[in-house]
């Protein structure tokens, strides 16, 4: 699988805000966003252009792409996914999206970016019911126990991540473990975990043309 090799931070740019693409950086006074909130490119701060109905449902859904870190193929099978689940199309989307197991990672506060869940889990980190689990596009099901491997828990990285796991803000459908660094699937996560900054309404539209 390739990835993504483009400038984070132009990606935030040309979205205009914030898509948490680096980590901790993306907290600090250093983000671009805050630095320079405006397309990038020679020409300098000239505002966002006026973009058609067709073009704000296109930047919706590159957001979302490049929020999830996935490629088009990927965003668009996760989409025909949730088309085919019962109930509203947008919040299966958005919630299938959240079941990945590279971004429940990130949700966990294992990681500091999904870039950074998505190598920890392709490097064989975790375990899910006790299974190696080692592909971060599953999806995790409900009662399902998500691990950091024992043997992986000595790892330099791992015994310095207890202030981070302190700080981090799990949504309510995760139930963590901190004695044996596990979590548990609860339940879907409920409208208020899914992400507000996307407009599922327009990638909707951008897949229904
Ligand atoms: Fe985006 Fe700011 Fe993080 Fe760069 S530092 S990836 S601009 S949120």
């Amino acid at each position: 699988m390739g990835r993504n090799i483009d400038n984070k931070c132009k990606q935030c740019r040309r979205a205009g805000e914030k898509l948490f693409l680096k980590g901790e950086r993306c907290l600090g006074p250093k983000c671009a966003i805050i630095k320079r909130n405006y397309a990038p490119g020679f020409h300098g701060p000239k505002g966002h252009k006026r973009l058609s109905d067709y073009g704000l449902q296109l930047q919706e859904k590159q957001k979302a792409k490049k929020y999830y870190g996935l490629f088009e193929k990927q965003l668009s099978l996760t989409f025909e996914r949730a088309k085919k689940k019962q109930g509203d199309a947008g919040k299966n989307f958005l919630r299938l999206l959240e079941m990945r197991l590279d971004n429940v990672i990130y949700r966990l506060g294992w990681a500091t970016s999904r870039a950074q869940a998505r190598q920890l889990v392709t490097h064989g980190h975790f375990t899910v019911n006790d299974r190696k689990a080692s592909t971060a596009s599953m999806t995790v099901k409900l009662g399902q126990v998500i691990k950091i491997k024992k043997t992986k828990q000595n790892n330099r990285y791992f015994k310095n991540l207890g202030e981070k796991l302190k700080k981090a803000q799990r949504p309510s459908w995760l139930n963590f473990d901190v004695t044996d660094l596990s979590a548990k699937v609860l339940h879907e996560p409920q409208d208020q975990d899914l992400p507000q900054n996307l407009n599922v309404q327009m990638i909707i539209e951008y897949y229904s043309k």
